[in-house]
C-alpha cells in the first residue's frame, strides 16, 4: 500500500460517507414516511367504509362478519358505542383510548393515531370513524394494522439500503485501488530510473505510460538522460581533443629542444630555425590555453563583458590596421566600405576587436591571392558588417560545424596556419552575449563571407 493509494483512498472514502449517509438518512426517511401514509391510508378508509356499512351494533352476524374480514386481511377491528364501551374487537384492547378521542368521534371526526394494545403490549397503528345513524353519533369502528408489519417494509429496504452503500463502498475501493496503482506505478518506475540517471546509468529509460502530465515527467526524465548522455560523450571528446590539442605542441618543444641540447644540428641557419620552431609552438600554446580559458569561462557563464555604448567602425578599423602587414606579406588587398555615421552599438570594446581580428585573420590565413573586404552599413536598427575574402572557401558539409569548438575543414593546414580550432567558437559565443548574430556562406575554392549583425544602442 503506497502514499498515492492512502491518499486517494481515504479522500474517497471521506466523499463517499460525506455523501452517502445524508443521503441514506433522506432515503430512509422517505420510504418510512411512504409507508406508514400509506397503511394510514389504507385503515383510514378501511374505517370509514366498515363505520359507514355497519347499520346496528346489535347485529351480531354483522359483526362477526368484519371480525372474520379483520382475520382475513391481517387488520385488528375495534367498535365500541357511544361511551366508549367495547361491542366487538378481534381479541385487541385499546390501552390508551380516552376520552378525548371519543369526543373528537362523536364531533364526526375520524382519528389517526398509534395505539397499544393492552393484551400483548404491541403497538398498532389505528384509525376510528365515527358510526352515525340518523344524525346520532352511535359509536365507532376502528381497524388497526400492527405496527411491525409497516416496518417489516422499510426494515427491508433499510437493509437494501445498506447492502448497497457497502456494495459501493468496496467497488469505489477497488477502483481506488487500481487507479492508484495505475498512477504509481510509473511514478516509482520514474523514481527508479532518475536514481539510476543520477548513478550515471544514462542509458535508461522509461516507459511514457500516458499523454498527461505524468507522461510529460516520463518524457522529461527521458530528455534529461539524453542531454546528460550527450553532455557527458562531448565532455569526453573535449577533453580527448585538448589533451591531444595540447600534447602536439609540448611533444615538438620537447624535440627540438632535444635537438638542440644534443647540439644536432648543422648550420647556425638550422639552429635559428629550430628556434624558430620553438618560439612559435609556444606562441600556439599560449594562444591555446588563453582560448580555452576564455570559451570555458563563457560556456559556464562567467565571461564578463565590460559593456558601453562604442563606435563599431572605429574598433574595426584597430582591428584592420593589426592584420594589415601580415596581408601585405601575401600580396593581398584590404577593401573597405563603411558608411559614415554608423550608429553606436553597446558592446565591450576589447571583444568585439577579439571577434573582428579573429575573423580577419582566419581570412588573411586562408587566402592566398585576391582581396579581402570589409562592409559596415545600418539597417532596420542593426549595424550590419560582412567580411569576405577570396580563399580556399568551406566545403557545403563543413560549414554548419565551424561554429563548433576544435572543428577544422583541414587539420594540418590549420596546424601550419597557426590555428587552435577554437578561433569560430570563440567567436560566436562573443557575438551572441553582445546580443548579435553572426551567420557564414561560403563557395570552395572561391571565397568565404562571415556576415554579422548588432542591435544599435538606444
Ligand atoms: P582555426 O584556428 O583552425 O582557424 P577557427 O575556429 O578559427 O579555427 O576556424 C575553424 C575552421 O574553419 C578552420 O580550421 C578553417 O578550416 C575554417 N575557416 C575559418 N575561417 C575561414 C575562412 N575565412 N576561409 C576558409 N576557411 C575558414
Amino acid at each position: 500500500m503506497n502514499k498515492i493509494m492512502l491518499k486517494l483512498g481515504g479522500t474517497i472514502m471521506t466523499l463517499f460517507l460525506m455523501v452517502l449517509l445524508p443521503l441514506g438518512y433522506a432515503a430512509n426517511q422517505i420510504f418510512t414516511n411512504f409507508y406508514y401514509s400509506q397503511v394510514q391510508e389504507e385503515i383510514g378508509e378501511l374505517s370509514q367504509k366498515y363505520a359507514r356499512t355497519i347499520s346496528s351494533l346489535e347485529d351480531e352476524t354483522v359483526i362477526n362478519m368484519f371480525r372474520n374480514l379483520a382475520d382475513l386481511t391481517n387488520k385488528e377491528m375495534y367498535i365500541t358505542e357511544a361511551n366508549g364501551k367495547v361491542v366487538a374487537d378481534s381479541d385487541v384492547q385499546l390501552a390508551n383510548l380516552t376520552n378525548e378521542d371519543i369526543k373528537q368521534l362523536s364531533a364526526g371526526k375520524p382519528i389517526r393515531k398509534e395505539f397499544k394494545d393492552s393484551l400483548t403490549d404491541s403497538n398498532y397503528l389505528g384509525a376510528g370513524y365515527p358510526i352515525i345513524q340518523s344524525n346520532t353519533f352511535e359509536g365507532a369502528f376502528f381497524v388497526l394494522a400492527p405496527i411491525n408489519d409497516v416496518q417489516e417494509p422499510v426494515q427491508k429496504i433499510r437493509y437494501l439500503l445498506i447492502l448497497s452503500a457497502v456494495g459501493a463502498l468496496f467497488l469505489a475501493l477497488g477502483f481506488t485501488f487500481l487507479f492508484s496503482k495505475k498512477m504509481s506505478d510509473p511514478l516509482i518506475e520514474m523514481e527508479q530510473a532518475s536514481r539510476q540517471i543520477a548513478k550515471g546509468n544514462l542509458d535508461v529509460r522509461v516507459n511514457i505510460p500516458s499523454n498527461d502530465e505524468v507522461g510529460s515527467l516520463g518524457k522529461a526524465i527521458n530528455d534529461l538522460a539524453l542531454e546528460t548522455n550527450r553532455y557527458r560523450s562531448n565532455r569526453r571528446e573535449f577533453f580527448a581533443t585538448i589533451s591531444h590539442e595540447l600534447r602536439t605542441p609540448v611533444s615538438y618543444l620537447k624535440g627540438y629542444a632535444q635537438v638542440l641540447k644534443q647540439d644536432l644540428y648543422q648550420t647556425e641557419e638550422e639552429r635559428l630555425q629550430y628556434l624558430n620552431i620553438i618560439e612559435n609552438e609556444t606562441d600556439r600554446l599560449v594562444r591555446l590555453i588563453n582560448d580555452l580559458f576564455d570559451l570555458s569561462k563563457m560556456e559556464e557563464g562567467k565571461m564578463d563583458l565590460q559593456m558601453s555604448t562604442i563606435d563599431l567602425t572605429e574598433v574595426l578599423e584597430s582591428a584592420l590596421f593589426k592584420v594589415k602587414m601580415e596581408s601585405e606579406k601575401k600580396g593581398l588587398t584590404l577593401k573597405t566600405k563603411i558608411d559614415e555615421a554608423v550608429p553606436f552599438i553597446e558592446a565591450d570594446g576589447t571583444r568585439l576587436e577579439q571577434i573582428f581580428t579573429n575573423l580577419l585573420g582566419n581570412a588573411v590565413r586562408y587566402t592566398e591571392k585576391g582581396f579581402v573586404s570589409v562592409k559596415v552599413w545600418n539597417a532596420n536598427n542593426n549595424v550590419h558588417v560582412i567580411i569576405e575574402d577570396t580563399g580556399v572557401g568551406i566545403p557545403e558539409k563543413d560549414l554548419s560545424l565551424v561554429f563548433e569548438r576544435f572543428h577544422r575543414v583541414e587539420k594540418s593546414r590549420s596546424r601550419e596556419l597557426g590555428g587552435t580550432g577554437l578561433g569560430l567558437a570563440i567567436v560566436k559565443n562573443l557575438v551572441e552575449l553582445q546580443s548579435g548574430s553572426i551567420s557564414v556562406s561560403s563557395q570552395l575554392g572561391k571565397g568565404t563571407r562571415f556576415q554579422l549583425s548588432f542591435p544599435t544602442a538606444e
